[in-house]
């Protein structure tokens, strides 16, 4: 294929969509962006001292506010490359699914972190033996199906050929591009915030039946909590991962480790 422009066109990463984890933690909704120095703080001081307890690290989407691809200059992306990349030469695995938010990060950012890119949603077993139990992970927008305008924009958003011809325009033009929509989503924050819908039961009880699992981690709805539910006459739970924000007035974070058959989440010690 001729070739007319200088910079390469960043390249999206291949997904795993089964995943054996032995001793996992899993976080999500971090978005960590350069306007907000607390959480990252507070994701450096995880991955420095939390993570390296687990045999993985699995993060369940919205890692970062925005991503305009893997060549944006922002030093932000390769800081925390670094440091994921620091934590598995430390012994600990990291597995990373795209969030709604973040779900341009490709090939190279992967690379560079040393994380392995999982689809969404991905089947994990967990742990072996006598504890070993198979789960399904996600971010979860894919399940707010009543929100009708975000589910037009998410089909769009995640079409291969849309982001191609995204990623095929200039940073400039992306950064632009990017600029503009936080700008707008900025203007009405609190109503947006408000507005993050919860996911639809039917649609998450379908998918656990499609995986044939009764167990379910996801992020993104900023509603922590452990929902005990009946599917189909056996018992299921949905694990809902909380998001960070450590610069707010009342700071707020956690993660949930599984280890030796153990489930805990676990409030970030300011
Ligand atoms: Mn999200």
């Amino acid at each position: 294929m001729p070739s007319t422009s200088a910079a390469p066109v960043p390249a999206l990463a291949a997904r795993a969509d089964r995943v054996a984890l032995s001793a996992p933690v899993f976080i999500s909704d971090l978005h960590l962006n350069a306007s907000q120095p607390a959480t990252r703080a507070a994701f450096s001081r995880f991955v420095r001292e939390v993570a390296p307890q687990f045999r993985e690290l699995v993060i369940l989407g919205d890692l970062f506010e925005y991503w305009t691809g893997d060549d944006d200059d922002d030093p932000l992306g390769h800081e925390v490359a670094a440091e994921l990349r620091a934590l598995t030469t430390r012994g600990t695995t990291v597995f990373l699914m795209h969030g709604n938010r973040d779900l341009l990060l490709g090939r190279t950012f992967c690379e560079e972190a040393g994380a392995t890119l999982l689809a969404d949603p991905t089947v994990a077993t967990l742990g072996s033996g006598t504890h070993s139990q198979t789960v399904l992970l996600a971010h979860g927008d894919g399940w707010c199906t009543r929100d009708v305008d975000y589910m037009r924009f998410r089909a769009q958003a995640r079409h291969p050929a849309f982001q191609a011809q995204f990623l095929a325009q200039p940073l400039a033009a992306r950064k632009a591009f990017i600029g503009q929509a936080r700008a707008a989503s900025e203007a009405g924050k609190a109503a947006k915030e408000m507005d993050i819908m919860d996911v639809t039961p039917a649609e998450v009880e379908a998918a656990l039946r499609a995986a044939g699992v009764t167990v379910l981690i996801h992020g993104h709805t900023h509603r922590p909590d452990l929902h005990h539910f009946d599917l189909d006459g056996v018992p299921a739970q949905r694990w809902v991962l909380p998001d960070w924000d450590l610069d707010m007035a009342a700071p707020r974070g956690g993660y949930l480790a599984v280890r030796d058959g153990q489930w805990q989440v676990h409030p970030l010690a300011s």
